[in-house]
């Protein structure tokens, strides 16, 4: 099938009132840099709409296959052109509902005509194209309310427009339309749920990931680093900050009551991540964590989390099933990488009865008798930073 353009259907830009230009502008740049690889891309956008396309068969291919994944869009059809005359929209109608799975189904044409000079009307316009597809391709029935094909045809000046395909987008808002966040980043299942539904939203996300070498080994970072890449296919890139965190993990072990390491491991992490957090000018920092889980996560818990910090901390997975996440998961391609079997800084060292209520107080205590900060500055000033996707020309270097 050859098509013309695609229209887009922006959904909730919409309603966003006087930022709305914004807010497309932003979905057009994004657009731009996610398909960066298609040369003949061209793009235009009206208030309601926007249209894309590219002189070349296969780029277009290409688009209406890509498209489904980029924030902020409601949904999209691809359009395809013809001369204005009867015969010719016969033919493309033809060709156009020949492409789809359309028998036994029901079916409509639905005719406009901005070009009223045109000898047909609308009704003439119907009745022609519709018997001549339902003649032409058997085993489909008219049906005006709600049919299962409606091929909508355009009739203007100089051409005749036609698409029938509402293909859904993936909702949203487009990313770093709503600012930016740190993500907490482990090798589990959890956190890369937690960054889709944070860049649903519009926010655009960087990562952290704290690294215990020799207790959790190069592929457990791998898995990591794979989870980047995949999360970057949303939009943008993501940056990756690896914190090396075997002696802030160990001090805590040798420091703290043995109950009590997992929750100032969380609150190690959050003191590192505001660190990081402030220095890439994020404003909020999001875990995957969701309540009841595990010990660390009951609301006492992250209550002595959060004292560390004011700054806000998002957990979007915080009331889900664990069978929803991984669902989730498996939609959004993370699950298969998560599962893999390599040990996370937090397992290695999990207490064998962690206190479900730890007391903000307390910790407070515990902790002071070590300088910890002097530990969390040295961390985040060798931490590591990977950019993603990586470019070819990376992937090149990485094997040298
Ligand atoms: P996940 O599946 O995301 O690992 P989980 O259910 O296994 O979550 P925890 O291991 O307790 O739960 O981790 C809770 C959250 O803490 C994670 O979702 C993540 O945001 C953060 N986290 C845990 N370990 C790490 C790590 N090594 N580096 C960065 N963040 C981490
Ligand atoms: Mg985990």
């Amino acid at each position: 099938m050859k098509w013309h353009e695609i229209l887009i259907r922006y959904g909730e830009i919409t309603t966003k009132g006087r930022n709305r230009k914004l807010f497309i502008n932003r979905l057009k740049e994004n657009l731009r840099y996610t398909f960066a690889d298609i040369p003949n891309l061209r793009i235009r956008s009206e208030r309601d709409r926007m249209y894309l396309s590219s002189n070349v068969d296969t780029e277009m291919e290409e688009l209406i296959e890509r498209l489904p994944h980029i924030f902020g869009i409601h949904s999209f059809s691809p359009v395809a052109q013809c001369e204005p005359t009867i015969e010719a929209m016969k033919e493309l109608a033809v060709e156009i509902v020949k492409g789809m799975d359309y028998k036994g189904k029901t079916f409509k044409v639905n005719a406009k005509r901005s070009f009223k000079k045109f000898p047909m009307d609308t009704y003439e316009l119907q009745q022609a194209i519709g018997s001549h597809v339902l003649g032409t391709l058997p085993g489909m029935t008219v049906q005006m309310k709600k049919p299962d094909i409606e091929l909508r045809v355009e009739v203007r000046e100089k051409a005749v427009y036609m698409m029938v395909d509402v293909i859904h987008g993936a909702g949203g808002l487009p990313i770093g339309s709503n600012g930016k966040a740190l993500l907490l980043l482990s090798g589990g299942i959890d956190s890369p749920v937690a960054a889709y539904y944070m860049m649903k939203r519009g926010v655009r996300v960087e990562a952290i990931h704290f690294f215990s070498p020799p207790f959790t080994s190069d592929q457990s970072l791998g898995k990591v680093k794979e989870l980047c890449e995949k999360i970057s296919r949303f939009g943008g890139n993501i940056r990756l900050h690896v914190i090396p965190f075997t002696e802030i993990q160990q001090t805590i072990q040798s420091s703290v009551p043995e109950n009590v390491t997992m929750t100032s491991t969380r609150r190690m992490m959050m003191k590192v991540a505001d660190i990081v957090r402030k220095e890439i000018d994020a404003k909020a920092i999001v875990t995957g964590e969701n309540l009841g889980q595990v010990a660390s996560q009951t609301l006492e818990s992250l209550a002595a989390i959060n004292d560390v910090t004011t700054t806000p901390i998002l957990r979007p997975l915080i009331t889900f099933d664990k069978l929803e996440i991984i669902e989730v998961a498996q939609k959004i391609g993370t699950y298969e990488t998560s599962i893999r079997p390599f040990e996370d800084c937090c397992t290695v060292f999990t207490p064998a009865n962690p206190k479900t209520k730890p007391r903000v107080e307390k910790m407070n205590y515990y902790e002071s008798f070590t300088n910890f900060d002097e530990m969390i500055e040295k961390a985040v000033k060798n931490r590591e930073i990977h950019t993603f996707p990586k470019k070819k020309t990376d992937e090149f270097l990485d094997l040298l």
